[in-house]
């Protein structure tokens, strides 16, 4: 099967660091390999999103020199096929509705397969996985060998919320199996998602690709960038420096006498080899 990659980010504010680093990482995996860049937009949570920045993110990164091969999937475009992977967990009793507050979990995990609070017929329920106690390994391209107990780390996590949207982890396996994707390559700060994506991809019978996490950017004081770079965005009329120091932090410093975004992206991946990526799950950036 021919290399498919995407870049699937939040409309939750301007691209920054963090996303052009997923963005380069990802088109990077995929051009070497021959194979097609997707884009995906995750816009299923209206109340984190910020209005203009899906047209924002996907105006930037042809301007850094990304252009993907097929227009932009949109999540909030993909409900009918969230309620049929919904129905289909239902139908295998993999699912149940749960009415707990947080105070019922007392801020922990819910481990019971069974909601423990009273059916309330006033509130919607949200709706959990029933996750056995087992351990799911994968082997990262870039981390390592990677193993989760899902029942101690996830317990029955939510697949859908009380307010009816759909959670990431399901949405993303949805759309990593529709948009027939072979690789996910992302920020290391989706490494503890992937076992509870890969459990339900087995539980929707859907294939699992393989992943490479990117280590995550620290700022200056150490502190993780996705943090307060939502202050930070990049510059799409001014590409070359944030394009400049997202290569670097890949180790791909481009020469200084480039300064055309897409002839910089030709230059590393001139030099570019997957196993060659800064194997770290964090470093400062550049
Ligand atoms: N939408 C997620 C984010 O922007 C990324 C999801 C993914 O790559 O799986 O953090």
């Amino acid at each position: 099967m021919s290399y498919r990659g995407r870049f699937a980010p939040s409309p939750t504010g301007h691209l920054h660091f963090g996303s052009l680093v997923a963005a380069v990482g990802s088109w990077l995996c995929a051009r070497y390999a021959g194979g097609q860049w997707l884009l995906r937009v995750e816009d299923i949570d209206p109340p984190r999103e910020m209005p203009g920045s899906a047209e924002s993110i996907l105006a930037a990164l042809p301007a850094f020199g990304l252009v993907a091969d097929a227009p932009a999937l949109f999540q909030s475009q993909r409900m009918a096929a969230y309620d049929q992977a919904f129905e289909q967990l239902k139908a295998a009793n993999q699912v149940f509705p749960c009415w707990c507050s947080r105070n019922d979990l007392a801020g922990g995990l819910h481990l019971d397969g069974a909601c423990l609070a009273p059916p309330a017929a006033d509130r919607t329920p949200a709706w959990r996985l029933r996750v056995p106690d087992i351990d799911i390994g994968f082997d990262d391209a870039l981390q390592g060998r990677q193993t989760q107990n899902l029942r101690s780390t996830a317990g029955d996590f939510v697949i859908r919320r009380v307010e009816g949207y759909y959670a990431y982890q399901l949405a993303c396996v949805v759309d990593d199996a529709f948009q027939g994707v072979t690789q996910v390559v992302r920020g290391n700060d989706l490494l503890d998602s992937t076992p509870r994506q890969i459990f339900l991809q087995q539980c929707l019978g859907l294939p699992t690709p393989t992943y490479l996490h990117l280590p995550l950017a620290l700022d200056a004081g150490g502190r993780k960038l996705s943090k307060t770079e939502r202050a930070h965005p990049v510059d799409p009329t001014h590409p070359m420096p944030a394009l400049r120091r997202a290569l670097a932090f890949l180790d791909l410093a481009v020469p200084s006498d480039i300064v055309e975004p897409g002839l910089a992206l030709a230059d590393a991946l001139d030099r570019f080899a997957p196993e060659s990526l800064p194997h770290c799950s964090e470093r400062p950036a550049a």
